[in-house]
């Protein structure tokens, strides 16, 4: 399973780092559009996002928009084995963290159970909205914490048949697209 996994990751991940930028850049205004157009997103005041990397689909312009709108903005930071959850005031990220990930600046630390709606990135989603990352599990121990909606997003080819489970895997509610919003039910 975990040779299936490695094979996977490295495959999509090729594909998402060589997507041309012109055709990147309206994806992910289309993902951006979709995501704000869900009720899930409409209801939800703490929302977590993430600084992308790697090609992630970038939620960035949200950022601003989302404090302006008088939601609560929260971005995770790798904390050893763990993500953290720090609600912030600026809508930054500065490249310096863990592994060189780009990292939210100072704000409060929150505890999974607060947040109202989870949006993560995934290396690979299946349409019953199980995840595939970048294979150190963070997402998977965050998740476990969170009571909201969850919703994955990714470009269209990153959404595969089924993605290899694992017993520790928890699934998204909600993946989202440049093409389509999937519900697992
Ligand atoms: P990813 O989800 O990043 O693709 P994996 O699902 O392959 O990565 O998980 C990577 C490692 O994280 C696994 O070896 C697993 O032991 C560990 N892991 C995942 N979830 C948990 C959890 N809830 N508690 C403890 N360890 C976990
Ligand atoms: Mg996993």
């Amino acid at each position: 399973m975990i040779v299936e996994k490695g094979e996977i990751r490295k495959e999509i991940l090729k594909r998402r780092v060589s997507l041309p930028y012109s055709l990147r850049s309206s994806y992910d205004e289309r993902i951006r559009e979709k995501l704000v157009s869900l009720p899930e997103f409409s209801g939800a005041h703490r929302i977590l996002l993430y600084c992308p990397v790697k090609g992630e689909p970038d939620l960035s312009p949200l950022f601003g928009l989302l404090l302006e709108s008088g939601k609560r903005l929260v971005l995770p930071k790798v904390d050893g084995e763990e993500l953290s959850l720090i609600e912030v005031e600026s809508p930054l990220c500065l490249s310096k963290g863990t592994f060189n990930i780009p990292e939210p600046q100072e704000g409060v630390k929150i505890e999974p159970e607060m947040l109202e709606l989870a949006v993560v990135p995934g290396v690979a989603f299946d349409r019953e909205g199980f995840r595939l990352g970048f294979g150190k599990g963070y997402y998977d121990r965050l998740l476990e914490r969170v009571r909201a909606p969850t919703v994955g997003v990714a470009y269209s080819f990153q959404v595969l048949s089924r993605v290899p489970r694992d017993s520790w895997d928890r699934p998204v509610d909600i993946v989202v697209t440049e093409k389509e919003v999937i519900r697992r039910y």
